[in-house]
C-alpha cells in the first residue's frame, strides 16, 4: 500500500510511536495534543527489554536508559521491613522518568519528519478518515490514530467497548527528591526497589533518576483515607510503621497536584478499529500496572500497526491483520496483570504463598512473556538482553 496521510490523537507512548513509525515509513503525519505542552505526570516507567527493543530500532536506547537508572536488586518486605525475599533480578531493570522518554519520542519523531500540535484537543474522529479539532478544524486524512488514553472520547464516540473491567484497586505514582546519604548509598549496596504488601496496601520505590525516588502507592478504592492527595503519612504508617518517615516526605515534597489516583481497569474493545481509525495503547487495552507492561504494550502495538500497513494492501486489510496478530499477546498481558495484582487482596500466609508460586518457571514464564517478546517491526537479531542485562525473569 502506498504511503497516505495519518492524523494521530495523543502525544503518549502510542501517539509519538505511531507517528515515528509511520514518517519513517513514508507517511506525512500530524499528531494533536490537546495539552499546550509535553509535560505530563512524571512518574518512573519500567524498561523491559520489549520497549528496550523499540527504542534500539529509533536509535535512541542509549539516551532513553541513560535519563533513568539501573536496578541492581529488588526486596519485598512485610508491615515490619522484614525482607520476605530478595531477587537480584533484570525483570525491570531500569526504570526511568516518563518525560524524558517522552521528551526523546517527540525529538525522534519531529527528526522522522512528522508534525506535533499543542492545544490541538481531537473532539471527534469519522470512520471515512477525517478528524474534527475542538477549535473547529477539521483535517481529512488516509487514516486516523486514536491514542488518547484510558478515557479515549473517540472510542466511546465510535461505542467501540467491549468490556470496561474496573479494578477493586488505585494508585498514584510521584517523584520525590533523594537525601544525599541515599544517593551515597548506591554506589556501596547497589540501586535496590522496595516493595511491601500490607492490609491491602502496596507500596513500590526506587531511584528514577539519581535524585529522585519514584514511588507507587497501591490500596483497595474503598480505603478512602489513603487514597486522597496529599497522603496522610499516618494512615500509611498504619501498614508500614518502618516507612513513616518516608510518607512525611511524600506528603510535604512531592508534587501533588500533577498527580492523582489513577483507579484501576481493563479495557476491552469490540474491535481495535473502525473504517480508517485504529485504536491503540490505553484507549484500546488499559489495563492495571502490575507487571508494568501498558507502556510497552502501547508502543508495540503502534509499531506493529505500521507494520502492517506497510505490508497489506488496503488499510482496511492491515487493520484486521494488526488486530490478528498483535491482540493475543495484549490480552495475555492483561489477564496476567490482573492475576498478579489479585494477590493484593490475599490474606498474609496465602499472599507468601503467591509470592513463591510467581517463582515457578511456568508461571514466571506467563508474566513475562510480553517483557521478553521481540515487537512486530524489530530486528530480532539485536542482542538486547546483552544491552539490558539479561532476558527478563520474575
Ligand atoms: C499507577 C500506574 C503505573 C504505571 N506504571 C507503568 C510502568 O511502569 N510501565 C509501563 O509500561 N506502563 C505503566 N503504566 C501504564 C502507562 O502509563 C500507560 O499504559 C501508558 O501511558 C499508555 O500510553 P498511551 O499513549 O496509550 O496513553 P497516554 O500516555 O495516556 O497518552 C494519551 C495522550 O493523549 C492526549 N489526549 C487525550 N485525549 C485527547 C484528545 N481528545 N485529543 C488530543 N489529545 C488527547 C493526552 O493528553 C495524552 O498526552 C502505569 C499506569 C498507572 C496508572
Amino acid at each position: 500500500m502506498k504511503a497516505g496521510h495519518a492524523e494521530i490523537a495523543g502525544a503518549g507512548f502510542g501517539g509519538l510511536v505511531s507517528a515515528i513509525a509511520l514518517a519513517e515509513r513514508g507517511w506525512t503525519v500530524r499528531v494533536n495534543e490537546r495539552r499546550d505542552s509535553l509535560l505530563g505526570e512524571g512518574y518512573g516507567i519500567a524498561i523491559h527489554n520489549n520497549m528496550a527493543r523499540i527504542f534500539a530500532g529509533f536509535g535512541i536506547l542509549d539516551r532513553v536508559l541513560a535519563g533513568g537508572v539501573r536496578i541492581d536488586r529488588r526486596d519485598s518486605l512485610d508491615r515490619t521491613g522484614r525482607v520476605v525475599m530478595t531477587r537480584k533480578t533484570a525483570r525491570s531493570p531500569y526504570r526511568i522518568d516518563r518525560q524524558h522518554i517522552i521528551a526523546l519520542l517527540a525529538e525522534r519523531a519531529l527528526e522522522a519528519g512528522a508534525e506535533i500540535k499543542f492545544d490541538a484537543q481531537v473532539a471527534s474522529a469519522d470512520p471515512a478518515g477525517a478528524v474534527a479539532l475542538a477549535g473547529g478544524e477539521t483535517r481529512k486524512a488516509d487514516l486516523v490514530i486514536a491514542a488518547d488514553g484510558i478515557n479515549s472520547g473517540i472510542r466511546e464516540q465510535l461505542g467501540l467497548t467491549d468490556r470496561r473491567i474496573w479494578g477493586r484497586d488505585c494508585g498514584a505514582r510521584i517523584n520525590i527528591p533523594r537525601r544525599p546519604q541515599e544517593i551515597a548509598a548506591d554506589d556501596r549496596e547497589g540501586t535496590v526497589m522496595i516493595e511491601a504488601w500490607a492490609d491491602k496496601r502496596r507500596v513500590l520505590y526506587c531511584p528514577v533518576t539519581r535524585n529522585e525516588f519514584y514511588v507507587l502507592l497501591t490500596c483497595t478504592r474503598q480505603d478512602e483515607g489513603a487514597a486522597v492527595s496529599p497522603i496522610d503519612p499516618e494512615v500509611w504508617a498504619r501498614s508500614f510503621p518502618f516507612m513513616r518517615e518516608l510518607f512525611v516526605r511524600m506528603r510535604d515534597e512531592a508534587d501533588w497536584p500533577q498527580s492523582h489516583w489513577a483507579h484501576f481497569q481493563t479495557m476491552r474493545l469490540k474491535r481495535w478499529s473502525a473504517g480508517r481509525i485504529a485504536v491503540l495503547g490505553d484507549a484500546a487495552h488499559a489495563m492495571p500496572p502490575y507487571l508494568a507492561q501498558g507502556a510497552g504494550h502501547a508502543m508495540m502495538n503502534a509499531l506493529g500497526l505500521a507494520e502492517s500497513l506497510r505490508e497489506a494492501d488496503t488499510i482496511e486489510a492491515a487493520l484486521a491483520q494488526w488486530e490478528r496478530r498483535e491482540r493475543p499477546l495484549t490480552e495475555h498481558t492483561q489477564l496476567c496483570t490482573r492475576i498478579y495484582g489479585a494477590t493484593m487482596f490475599l490474606p498474609a500466609p496465602l499472599k507468601k504463598i503467591s509470592i513463591l508460586v510467581e517463582k515457578l518457571p511456568w508461571v514466571a514464564a506467563q508474566y513475562v512473556r510480553a517483557a521478553n517478546h521481540v515487537p512486530t517491526g524489530c530486528d530480532a537479531g539485536v542482542n538486547i538482553d546483552a544491552r539490558m542485562g539479561g532476558t527478563i525473569s520474575a
